[in-house]
Order: structure tokens, then sequence, then C-alpha cells
């Protein structure tokens, strides 16, 4: 029987309990998901991408069947190359899904047979970001409880 394969594409900039939420959600749909860490030259990240991959990694070192991986160039070619059928995203706002949909659109055009999946965020994780963490942390503030114990800051 063929295995269910899922992705779940991001920065990570850094990982937060809000990713790690959604990601655990994810990863109870399918046999295998794979967390792809993108490497993308349209924006500037403030932590490693060795970095990045290595909390990631810590985070799930518990759930048998969450891998991670680093990719450049299209998600969908990533997707493809892992055998996925589903490309999983988040979703906190209308914000978020006005922005991921025509993504997902396109990804659907380059290839019909990979489905997109968008999972909503639980309400008690809805306002965490990667975006705000890094805002707390440059202000010297406490963000603890926003990433996951792996992401050592
Ligand atoms: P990208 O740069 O690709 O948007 P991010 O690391 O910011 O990468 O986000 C990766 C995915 O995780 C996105 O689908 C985003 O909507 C989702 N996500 C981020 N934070 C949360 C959260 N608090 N709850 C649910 N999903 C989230």
């Amino acid at each position: 029987m063929n295995k269910k394969i899922g992705i779940f594409p991001g920065s990570f900039d850094p990982i937060t309990k809000g990713h790690e939420h959604i990601i655990k959600k994810a990863a109870k749909m399918v046999d295998k998901l794979v967390i792809g860490v993108g490497i993308n030259s349209n924006k500037k990240c403030i932590f490693p991408i060795k970095e990045r991959k290595n909390w990631i990694k810590c985070t799930f070192s518990k759930v048998d069947n969450i891998s991670v991986e680093t990719y450049e160039g299209l998600t969908i070619d990533f997707a493809n190359k892992m055998n996925a059928e589903y490309i999983f995203r988040g979703l906190r706002s209308g914000l978020d899904f006005e922005y991921e949909k025509p993504i997902a659109e396109i990804n659907s055009s380059l290839n019909p047979s990979v489905n997109t999946i968008f999972l909503l965020a639980d309400k008690e994780y809805g306002m965490i970001s990667s975006s705000i963490v890094r805002e707390i942390l440059k202000n010297n503030g406490d963000a603890k409880n926003f990433i996951p114990d792996c992401v050592k800051i």
C-alpha cells in the first residue's frame, strides 16, 4: 500500500509553538510528514539555516513520522522530490488565507496531483508568529512562552 506523504514548508525563523501545534496536527493525517525549511533568497532570515533545522529536529525528536529537510527552489518541486501528495499550511487569519490561496492555486496548476491542505490554528496559538518572536527578542523581551524549549536563543 502506498504511504501517504505530506510536506510542511516554511521559513521557521525561528520555529514557534504555533508551528509546533499545527505540524503535530498535520503529522496525524499522513504516514510521513517532511518539514521543508526553505532557503528563499528573497527572504532575509535572522537565524542560520542549520540552526533553524536543528531546532525543528529537536522539537519533533519524539514524533516518529516527522523528518526535516532543507530545500531551495519551488515548493512544488520539493513536494515532488519527497513523493508527497499533500502540502500542509497553517492558517491564523483571513490574511493568511488571502496570501496562501494564489500560491496553492499556482502549485495546483504546476502539479494537480499535489493538494494543499490548510489547517486552522487553535485559538490559543493563532497570535504567535516568528516575526513577533523576533520583535520580542530584538527588544530583549522574554519569548520563551512562544517558542519550543529546543530553541536556544
Ligand atoms: P513562510 O515564510 O513560508 O510563511 P513561516 O515559517 O512563517 O514560513 O510559516 C510556515 C507555515 O506555518 C505557514 O503556513 C504559516 O501560516 C504557518 N504558521 C505560522 N505560525 C502559525 C501559528 N501560530 N499557527 C498556525 N500556523 C502557523
